[in-house]
């Protein structure tokens, strides 16, 4: 059985498989691209378009169109309705999701059923929770949600044979998010060291800076016109503003011609223009950058041996010149930035990881049992790979971290009110697990106290830092999940200690325990995120197959 790897973007999204001489392949849409634009129209009640053909609709209909779902994974508070249905980022996703595997199956003639998704670094429990169900909500098993830049890393790393140990740093700038890690890799081991991003920023934030800039030249020439309440008009003028970015990243200078109401405007740009217009979202990374370098020279990465270029929006030449700019100020860089395959390795490297996967859970099963003998072979026969590809796969190891902060919520004992009026006390967040932190990662047990006489019960809040260089403040924390530690023994007295125990697996789920040692009243929960319960899934995942997807 064939795993396949996702790499569901905010603009674009791509499937790879290993191929049968053993090399990571991408998978062509329908339409014969190997990446699908991850915009989903909604022709009619039961019927969705996706990819290009999507796109091109949503120029008629915008209204009818979703873009950039990626930027709302993980959100609750976030919906879509269409012809009378609801829809959430997930059920969203799961669209996108279940065109490509389609698409894959009718060109492979083969099911694709298992599956590793990528996601940003910084993603938090939430984001990756949404992703995983988006899968399932497709049809899919997924095997593993992973780090964008560690698929990177694979990728790159396939075909490089192994030597001295490197240290890569992956500045990966996309549609719609930024990241930047750092990742060492050790013959066939590749971990992370450190990771930084923004959800926030990506090529669409330069297109808008395009589309305002385009506007104002328009009503500088014609200021009694508003051509801002024309939906055809205002989406027309994002499309171009995305393609003069990216002609603008090798020609000079473009013009185009604004028509509304009568009126034409010719408008230039050139290239000097729009890095002044978007200079602050470049500095923007570059600092984020600039401080994952240095969280990672205190973790002893001394300088870089490569720097990968992932993202389409690296094809803009001020990324790489700046880049080697803030590099060259710690003395000459050894490795230069390297652009590598942007738009596809994502794919590839988690196809990679799947296979890696598949061999090691084939391990597992009752075949590993009997001894290593033959077992490559029976491995590899069953995953359509060679003895030798199932031996390699079985030794890699790729670890990630900890992406952000997590903890728990507590009250400042030091603050006066603590004791009178706790609710009006100053609370913090002691992080238990911090950022970075090599998965799977296990606190122990941390001592907290209780917060007044004949306290009955607890509620452990759980909060994860919304930064990775996020403070213990409330501000830089936002609150994921709580348990309730109820049936506290009579008359405990105040700072009776609570053991809380928190453990995040390598895949990023995170369990919490919390117990009263003397009475061994405990509270146990896994991070149920998004509110999403097996019920919702069943519900989302029978409209999702209502569909009849046609890109
Ligand atoms: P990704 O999410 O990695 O597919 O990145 C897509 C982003 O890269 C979009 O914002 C595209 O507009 C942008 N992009 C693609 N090609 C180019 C190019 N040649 N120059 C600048 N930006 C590009």
């Amino acid at each position: 059985m064939t795993a396949f790897g996702i790499d569901l973007g905010t603009t674009n999204s791509c499937l790879a498989y290993i191929d049968e001489s053993g090399r990571p392949a991408v998978v062509r849409n329908s339409i014969g691209e190997n990446t699908t634009p991850s915009v989903v129209y909604f022709e009619r009640r039961d019927s969705v378009v996706i990819g290009s053909a999507a796109a091109n609709a949503a120029l008629l209909a915008p209204e009818l169109a979703v873009r950039h779902v990626k930027r709302r994974m993980g959100r609750k508070d976030v919906d879509f309705h269409f012809h009378g249905t609801r829809y959430t980022p997930e059920t969203i996703s799961a669209l996108i999701l279940k065109e490509l595997a389609a698409a894959a199956e009718r060109r492979l003639g083969r099911p694709v059923r298992d599956v590793v998704i990528t996601v940003p670094a910084y993603f938090g429990v939430a984001e990756r929770e949404a992703t995983r169900r988006a899968g399932e909500i497709a049809g899919l098993d997924v095997l593993d949600v992973l780090a964008e830049p560690v698929a990177a890393a694979l990728s790159h790393q396939h075909g490089h044979p192994a030597g001295s140990p490197r240290h890569l740093l992956v500045y990966d700038l996309g549609g719609g998010t930024f990241d930047t890690t750092v990742i060492r890799v050790d013959g066939d081991d590749v971990n992370v060291v450190c990771t930084g991003g923004d959800r926030d920023l990506g090529g669409a934030d330069w297109d808008a800076r395009i589309r305002a800039f385009l506007l104002e030249e328009f009503t500088a020439r014609h200021p009694r016109l508003d051509p801002t309440a024309d939906e055809q008009f205002m989406q027309e003028l994002w499309i171009m503003a995305e393609q003069l970015k990216k002609e603008l990243s090798s020609a000079r200078s473009r013009r185009r011609n604004l028509r509304f109401a009568g009126a034409t405007v010719q408008v230039e740009l050139t290239r000097e223009r729009l890095e002044e217009l978007t200079a602050d979202l470049l500095q923007r990374t570059l600092k984020i950058t600039e401080d994952t370098i240095d969280r990672a020279r205190r973790q002893g990465v001394a300088g870089f041996d490569e720097v990968v270029l992932v993202g389409g929006m690296t094809r803009m030449p001020a990324v790489a010149s700046r880049l080697e700019g803030l590099l060259a100020k710690d003395g000459p860089a050894d490795g230069m930035p390297r652009r590598h395959e942007p738009d596809l390795a994502v794919a590839q490297g988690a196809a990679l990881f799947a296979l890696i996967k598949q061999v090691q859970q084939e391990d597992d099963g009752p075949d590993g049992r009997d001894g290593p003998d033959g077992r490559d072979e029976r491995v590899a026969d069953r995953l359509g790979i060679s003895a030798e590809q199932a031996e390699s796969m079985r030794s890699r190891n790729v670890t990630t971290v900890v992406p952000r902060g997590f903890g728990v919520k507590v009250i400042d004992e030091h603050d006066p009110l603590a004791a009178t009026d706790p609710m009006r006390a100053r609370f913090f967040v002691v992080h238990l697990l911090p950022a970075d932190t090599p998965l799977p990662a296990d606190s122990g047990p941390v001592v907290f106290g209780t917060v007044l006489d004949n306290q009955p019960m607890l509620e452990v809040e759980v909060w994860e830092q919304t930064r990775p260089d996020g403070t213990e403040e409330l501000a830089d924390n936002t609150m994921i999940g709580r348990g309730m530690l109820r049936g506290l023994p009579p008359r405990l007295p105040r700072k009776t200690p609570i053991e809380i125990t928190f453990h995040m697996s390598e895949t990023g789920r995170l369990s919490v325990h919390a117990v009263e040692p003397r009475s061994g009243r405990e509270v146990r929960f896994d991070l149920q995120i998004g509110g999403m319960d097996k019920a919702a899934v069943a519900d989302a995942k029978a409209a999702v197959a209502r569909h009849d997807t046609t890109s």
